[in-house]
């Protein structure tokens, strides 16, 4: 029980009764920030209010979806729109079709996709489309990835080189993540390895080309060379999980940002969620044909969705879409989103705080280290107490970034320069406090 009287104390006190832990997601609980969560009342543009009335410049716009700033007109426009057509018919629609199409002409490579309703169903389907395709089980991930909570991609390295994983989660029974290895990311040595070891029974490699879940962590050129043609040389599918970095990256992903350096590159299956939705629940997996139709009802690997290409979702996705696709678009984000790095580095830099930043479209990382970490083990090496005096620090300034230090950070085209410059003075002030 608390005494306190700030409305988001006290919605919290009555959310722990009737939710788990208060939350529907656990990293909105601030468990490794310490405090309160900020309980939404709404948001417009780069800000979002608190129960409080408090408001604050939103640098996780729903961890990477709000791309344009929250109620964008135009989205807001498609959305009620179709909202007065229909919630869901759980029958086929038009606008369905316009999203795969506008989705596959910005990806060369992919012929088809499916649309489902979150990330986590899309890598589920993906891991199971390439077992399937194959007829093999082995499916490789690297530690500190995440692909959304199914149960076979819950799983954390084991001790020693090459060895399957053991689950993360209680509920998961060694046998379901018996066929699932972990490996180091960036770790080239390993992965060959593993390949020269199990190539024979590896249905397919899954990675965040760009981990955004361990704050955030390129592939190095090399490592994304040998994952493809590893892949490529044992007959397994290299699957690009673009649910946080496609769309939002650049308007090619990921994937596009590495074939600026590897002539021909592309992935076999591409997973993607966040901004496709533009906030509403939607997600897709595709690749190439031959690979997509052993999916039902054309081949034997099951996949269904009651909510599925629902009307709304796709409405909204496909304004989100338009709106990113407009020439300079990612140019002027990008812009922005030097800007507050550039900024942070130099704040950081005055105040003598070790600080390492990067950056790759509308979507950033920083760490309180002196340089960038390339795999999970160098991130977890950050500073922990000092990362959550930094949080709090911005929080109480008026600035919300993810409560915790393995989240990248995301910039939308609705912040302005003066929300940037207003970011780094509050952040400068913290620096000099750390
Ligand atoms: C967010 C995320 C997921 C899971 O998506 P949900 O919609 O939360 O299920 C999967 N993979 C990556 C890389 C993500 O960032």
């Amino acid at each position: 029980m608390t005494s306190s009287t700030d409305p988001n104390d006290l919605l919290m006190e009555r959310a722990r009764r009737v939710i788990p832990g208060g939350v529907n997601s656990p990293v909105r609980a601030f468990r490794a920030v310490g405090g309160t969560p900020r309980f939404v009342q709404r948001a417009q543009g780069p800000y979002f209010w608190d129960a409080g009335g408090t408001r604050y410049i939103d640098y996780i716009g729903s961890w990477g979806p709000m791309i344009l700033g929250h109620g964008h007109p135009a989205v807001l426009e498609a959305v009620q729109k179709a909202v007065t057509g229909g919630l869901s018919y759980g029958a086929p629609t038009e606008r369905e079709i316009e999203l795969a199409e506008a989705i596959i002409a910005l990806r060369p490579g992919m012929e088809m996709l499916r649309l489902v309703s979150s990330g986590t169903e899309a890598g589920m389907s993906a891991i199971r489309l390439a077992r399937g395709a194959t007829g093999r089980s082995v499916i490789i991930k690297f530690e500190g990835c995440y692909h959304g909570h199914a149960d076979a991609l819950l799983v954390k390295a084991g001790s020693g080189l090459a060895t399957f994983g053991h689950a993360t989660s209680a509920g998961v029974p060694p046998e379901v993540v018996q066929h699932t290895m972990v490996l180091e990311y960036n770790n080239v040595a390993q992965l060959e390895q593993a390949f020269a070891e199990h190539g024979a029974s590896i249905a397919g490699l899954i990675m965040e080309p760009i981990a955004g879940n361990m704050n955030f962590v390129r592939a190095s050129v090399e490592f994304t060379r040998r994952c493809r043609e590893l892949c490529t040389q044992h007959g397994a599918l290299l699957i690009y999980d673009e649910v946080m970095t496609g769309f939002r990256v650049a308007l090619g992903g990921a994937q596009s940002v590495y074939a600026r350096s590897i002539a021909g590159f592309e992935p076999d299956i591409t997973v993607m969620g966040k901004v496709i939705g533009g906030g509403m629940p939607l997600a897709a997996f595709g690749g190439k044909r031959a690979v997509m139709e052993q999916l039902a009802p054309l081949g034997p690997v099951y996949q269904a969705g009651t909510l599925s290409g629902n009307p709304v979702a796709t409405a909204c996705g496909l304004a989100t879409l338009r709106e990113i696709g407009k020439p300079g678009f990612f140019e002027a984000l990008t812009a922005k989103t030097h800007r507050l790095v550039d900024g942070l580095k130099a704040a950081a830099q005055k105040a003598g705080v070790p600080f390492a930043a990067d950056s790759e479209g509308g979507m950033f990382g920083f760490f309180l280290l002196p340089e960038l970490p390339r795999n999970y083990g160098q991130v977890m090496k950050s500073d922990g107490a000092r990362f959550n005096t930094l949080f709090h620090g911005l929080l109480d300034r008026g600035v919300y970034i993810a409560p915790a230090l393995y989240e990248a950070g995301f910039v939308s085209s609705a912040h302005s320069e003066a929300d940037i410059d207003a970011t780094v003075s509050a952040a400068a002030e913290v620096f000099r406090s750390l």
